[in-house]
């Protein structure tokens, strides 16, 4: 079955063009969130951060200490990366797993990752989809998400390779800016894929 990755820059509209695909009844694999559940479940994984970050990372009852984790990785990439490198692996056995149990009559199955390129992930999947918007539009639709200054999502943007970088790697753009319709390009490119 193939495996199509879809990734984007922090608002760029990455989860709002998945939730397209799966309204054509395509599977979406959402790869960051199920590392947030991973670093609360996976037991190897728990005691990976434990071993490198200390047992202060969990509270006694299991809950993830995140401002411990964030004060350690958050201004340091040496720790952001050994972070990274506990977390990618689990969360590749966790997509394997999830594929697994996909019907095959399901022509393709969508891998949604913010950092699909930057940790090397877009190698398992057979093409890559990149999400692009422009940078005020990110920045005003995030300021309208989440509770966050433009300095702060600055600062995320940052960790992140450039959208230069990213369409070097991509097999595919959607656009989602004001102009262009998202509904009207997910389906030429579910109609692309279905005849792979
Ligand atoms: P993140 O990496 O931060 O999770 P994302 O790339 O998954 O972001 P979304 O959550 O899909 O981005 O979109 C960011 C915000 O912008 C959401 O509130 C979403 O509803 C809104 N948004 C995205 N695309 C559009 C659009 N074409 N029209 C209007 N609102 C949009």
């Amino acid at each position: 079955m193939l495996k199509v990755g879809i990734t984007g820059g922090i608002g760029s509209g990455k989860t709002t063009v998945c939730k397209i695909f799966e309204t054509l009844g395509i599977p979406v694999f959402y790869a960051d969130q199920v590392a947030k559940q991973l670093m609360v479940s996976d037991q190897l994984l728990i005691e990976g951060v434990k071993s490198t970050f200390g047992a202060e990372s969990y509270f006694p009852d299991g809950l993830l200490n995140n401002k411990h984790i964030a004060g350690i990785v958050f201004e340091n990439q040496n720790e952001l990366d050994k972070l990274n490198a506990l977390v990618h692996p689990a969360v590749f056995r966790a997509f394997d797993a999830w594929a697994n149990t996909i019907p095959s009559s399901v022509p393709y199955t969508l891998k949604e990752a913010a950092l699909l390129f930057e940790s090397g992930s877009y190698q398992m999947c057979d093409v890559n989809i990149l999400v692009k918007a422009p940078l005020e539009l990110k920045i005003e639709r995030i300021k309208q998400r989440d509770a966050v200054s433009e300095a702060q999502i600055l600062a995320r943007m940052d960790k992140q390779f450039t959208d230069e970088q990213k369409v070097q790697l991509a097999d595919h753009l959607i656009l989602n800016n004001e102009n262009t319709s998202l509904i009207e390009q997910a389906y030429a490119l579910h109609q692309h894929f279905l005849q792979q």
